[in-house]
């Protein structure tokens, strides 16, 4: 038996339609691969998404195939999102910064059909053409250019392909079930595996990820967008500024301190997103510049631990924080931190020591832990345990993969370790592969980097599990000083002193130039383990 309300599929072109229609004429702002800003409105993306969907269909792409994207966040980028998805193929956005070999296995797993490229990535493109099985047609995301059109054969542009369109393309009536975009996971080890998106998680994630306690998003703001729409569908952002119509500024590829701290006081933008790294310039950048980012009101900030000393920074600023974690699998919001009402009274500094944590779910997830037996543990802040979820934008499988990703039960295993308070708010501890077990004890390497950025001569630290005769396990902590900073062992480890046990000090401080870092700029903590996971055995021989 079915009720008697109307049934209308959750699609993504239902988000690009109601920009289009009820937020037609607000801007969108996008610095130029090739430099300079246009202007365009949402009214203009939404022709232009239908005028690409057309034109790829006159290309022969078909339902459900996939389209690659190698691009920064611009406007055209952000027409594809829906031109792609809206007519029911898929927009498989493609990590730049991984190596050859993992781009050239993500672009033949996926099938891409077609590759859209920003000027910065032709080269890398053309570079790699004889590897790629399936694609078709490459597309440059511009107008034409024959210095371009000599480096690819048969490259297509496309300001020419939306020229060639006129204004009569309707979108096709989809299952909310079809898949509408991919992103594949940048794993340390092993083959990237594949996450396919479908409109109704993606419109599920929209609405649940943007509610007052979590992004907060209004037709009101105006949102810099400087997580990477090729990195976890920039954390749903284009579809949040789509369903709400908010003024969306689109950063391009010029992410350092100066050139945001200039878009945020030009565009008078009023909450960011991006992850600590980029927040670590920008406030470096304010400092430099004297500017007040008097707009700015808040940022959310997650893809790895928030420092605490972000906080009071941002403070400084009359900027909020909000801290979200999520991840490829969960599309990828988990959860974003925002207090209850229970918080009013707290001090600044109590309010800060919860907003440093992860968070609590927006409708439409659940959280558990689970102990290595399976047993569900205890959510009451202190008990860690292996972070598991399920809800409507959770990975079922992953693209091409025999089988479920989830537990028997149903669950989805992050792979990340936490705590869980009785007020739902959860706090990462590590990632269950990094954290230090010394002496049948856990060590948090997340903690003991916290501590170390807190000393003003440290620019960046990673702590690793490096193998011990005794413990099996010891921290070791790897340093990059400060420009100019006097520091030595000595000074690094009596810092900790009085800030945790005196048996979670690291047992050994290496000062290094730089920490290798992933395609998503996280640190490799494997390489670090691979260089420095036997020094405390070597000292000890
Ligand atoms: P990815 O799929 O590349 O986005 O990576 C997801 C992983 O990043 C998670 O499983 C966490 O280990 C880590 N991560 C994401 N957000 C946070 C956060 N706010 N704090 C700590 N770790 C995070």
């Amino acid at each position: 038996m079915t009720g008697t309300m109307m049934h209308q599929p959750l699609t993504i072109s239902s988000l690009i339609t109601h920009a289009g229609r009820y937020h037609g004429g607000t801007e969108v702002v996008s610095v130029e691969t090739t430099g300079g800003v246009t202007r365009s409105t949402w009214g203009e993306i939404e022709a232009n998404a239908r005028k690409l969907a057309s034109a790829l269909e006159k290309l022969g792409v078909k339902p459900g195939e996939r389209c690659g994207t190698i691009a920064w966040n611009n406007r055209r980028h952000l027409e594809v999102y829906f031109g792609v998805a809206g007519a029911g193929m898929v927009c498989h956005t493609i990590n730049p910064r991984l190596f050859p070999e993992q781009l050239i296995y993500i672009i033949n797993h996926a099938e891409d059909q077609v590759l859209f490229l920003d000027k910065t990535f032709v080269p890398l493109a053309a570079k790699l053409s004889e590897h790629l099985k399936s694609v078709k047609h490459v597309i440059y995301m511009g107008p034409r250019d024959e210095e371009l059109a000599g480096m690819v054969d048969g490259l297509l542009f496309y300001d020419e392909l939306i020229a060639a369109e006129g204004n009569d393309y309707v979108w096709p009536d989809l299952d909310e079930t079809a898949p509408s975009s991919m992103c594949y996971t940048s794993g340390t080890t092993g083959h990237p595996k594949g996450v396919q998106y479908t409109h109704r998680s993606t419109v599920l994630h929209t609405l649940g990820g943007n509610q007052p306690d979590g992004m907060g998003l209004s037709a009101t703001d105006t949102i810099l967008a400087v997580v990477p729409m090729f990195h976890a569908n920039a954390w749903g952002v284009p579809y949040v500024a789509a369903s709400v119509g908010c003024k969306i500024v689109l950063p391009g590829p010029n992410l350092d301190g100066e050139s945001l701290v200039g878009l945020i006081d030009s565009e008078k933008v009023t909450m960011a997103l991006g992850v600590p790294t980029i927040w670590m310039g920008l406030l470096a950048a304010l400092e430099k510049t004297g500017s007040k980012i008097e707009s700015l009101e808040r940022t959310v900030v997650g893809g790895s631990a928030l420092p605490t000393v972000m906080i009071p920074a941002f403070a400084k600023y009359g900027v909020e924080l909000i801290h979200a974690w999520g991840m490829t699998e969960t599309s990828p919001l988990g959860t974003l931190n925002q207090l209850l009402q229970k918080h009013d009274d707290l001090s600044d500094a109590e309010k800060a020591a919860i907003r440093v944590g992860q968070g609590r779910v927006p409708y439409g997830v659940e959280l558990r832990l689970m102990d290595e037996q399976g047993k569900v543990l205890p959510e009451d802040g202190k008990t860690q345990g292996d972070l598991q979820i399920r809800g409507h934008w959770i990975v079922e499988s992953y693209f091409r993969a025999d089988g479920s990703a989830l537990t028997m039960d149903g669950w989805f295993d992050t792979g990340d370790v936490a705590t869980i308070d009785p007020d739902g708010y959860m706090i990462i501890r590590d990632r269950s592969k990094d954290i230090i077990k010394s002496g049948g004890e856990w060590i948090s390497t997340v903690e003991l980097e916290d501590i170390a950025m807190t000393h003003e001569g440290v620019a960046s630290a990673a702590a690793i599990a490096a193998k011990h005769p005794k413990w099996d396990e010891r921290p070791v902590l790897c340093v990059v000083k400060g420009a100019g900073a006097d520091l030595d062992e000595a000074a690094v480890l009596a810092f900790y002193t009085g800030k945790i046990a005196s048996w979670q000090v690291p047992d050994k401080v290496i000062f290094v130039d730089e920490l290798p870092l992933g395609a998503t700029g996280k640190v490799l903590k494997n390489k670090l383990r691979d260089m420095y996971g036997d020094v405390l055995l070597d000292d000890a021989s």
